[in-house]
């Protein structure tokens, strides 16, 4: 347990948390809606630091992440807390319900990527955000130590810790839930706007890649995915978009997302948006230039990789991403 970064404290000893866009206020001995955070005699502390409630190592596609060194391996952790609360959460058994943990300090977590060989380390799972001191500490630790660090995020978290975050992150996932705010606010007990304006400011910065897990009778609506698509497209239609397959999970419980659905979706994706691919299917999911229509990446059993330079070795367009 250490001080929680960002919050305000009031005479009465309740405190404000500045960390996402909820703003909890949270009174003494109690936490804020995450269960991350508690206010101890005024003074707001993260309860979770260095506390996973999973530790793997996954293909860095799992995440999923595409164009971020294809076919590399990545050391995967995750907090037993979100600061939202989907009604249709995939990770529901460790994010919104009390799980037992392992600590892994930041210099357990550099010992842990020597003996898996691995480059790079995801704060995922659950939401990192609510982890954010520890992702903080261990992001700059391991990159002085030459291992790069993603977050793989719902996005809801204020503009002041995601701008002292973002020099630490190499790559970013974001799960961007819907285009509407009702729909947020109806099935996730949050809102649509944190999360655009998180998307486009790390867009600026950063590698980026968002994911969308279409829900049948939610957000599968011609009309959603082309203000989605459309949105991603104004920022850059270099970011890869994944197209996800839901399956009933903790409170949802309409059946799965029919696939002539995804299919319609990434019809409508592919007409703005340069690199569309779908998740949770049995699918190839290959890499093509955009230009010329070259094989560039192809994932399976093994992943086999012709871009060169950054370019595609054949019109030489440039390709988004890092693939050395
Ligand atoms: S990080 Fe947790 S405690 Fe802080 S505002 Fe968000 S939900 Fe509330």
């Amino acid at each position: 347990m250490i001080e929680a970064k960002y919050f305000r404290r009031y005479k009465d000893d309740t405190v404000i948390c500045e960390l996402c866009p909820h703003y909890c206020k949270i009174e003494p001995e109690k936490t804020g809606l995450c269960r991350a955070r508690k206010n101890i005699y005024g003074i707001l502390y993260s309860l979770n630091y260095g506390q996973a409630v999973s530790v793997n190592v996954d293909p860095i596609e799992k995440k999923p992440l595409y164009h971020f060194f294809p076919g590399d391996k990545i050391l995967s952790l995750g907090p037993n807390s979100c600061n939202l609360k989907c009604s249709f959460c995939q990770n529901y058994t460790i994010s919104q319900t009390e799980v037992g943990t392992t600590e892994i300090t930041p210099e357990t977590l550099l010992k842990l990527t020597k003996i898996h060989f691995c480059n790079f380390v995801a704060f995922t799972y659950t939401e990192p955000t609510t982890w954010f001191e520890y992702v903080l500490d261990a992001s700059k630790f391991l990159q002085e130590n030459g291992v790069k660090t993603v977050m793989i995020t719902n996005g809801y978290i204020n503009p002041k810790p995601l701008k002292e975050l973002l020099p630490y992150i190499s790559a970013w996932n974001i799960d961007l839930k819907a285009i509407h705010d009702y729909f947020y606010v109806k099935n996730c007990s949050g809102t649509l706007e944190p999360v655009l304006k998180t998307i486009k400011t790390i867009a600026k910065k950063s590698h980026l890649e968002i994911t969308n897990l279409i829900i049948p009778g939610e957000n599968d609506s011609g009309s959603e995915i082309i203000d989605l698509v459309d949105f991603i497209a104004d920022i850059n239609p270099n970011i890869p978009l994944h197209i996800s397959r839901y399956f009933p999970s903790y409170k949802m419980k309409k059946p799965p997302t029919p696939l002539k659905t995804l299919y319609f979706a990434r019809d409508i994706a592919q007409k703005k948006l340069n690199y569309v691919y779908l998740g949770n299917i049995d699918n190839e999911n290959k890499t093509f230039c955009p230009s010329c229509g070259k094989l560039l990446v192809e994932r399976g059993h093994e992943t086999v990789i012709n871009v060169i330079n950054g370019k595609c070795p054949i019109c030489n367009t440039e390709i988004y991403g890092n693939f050395a």
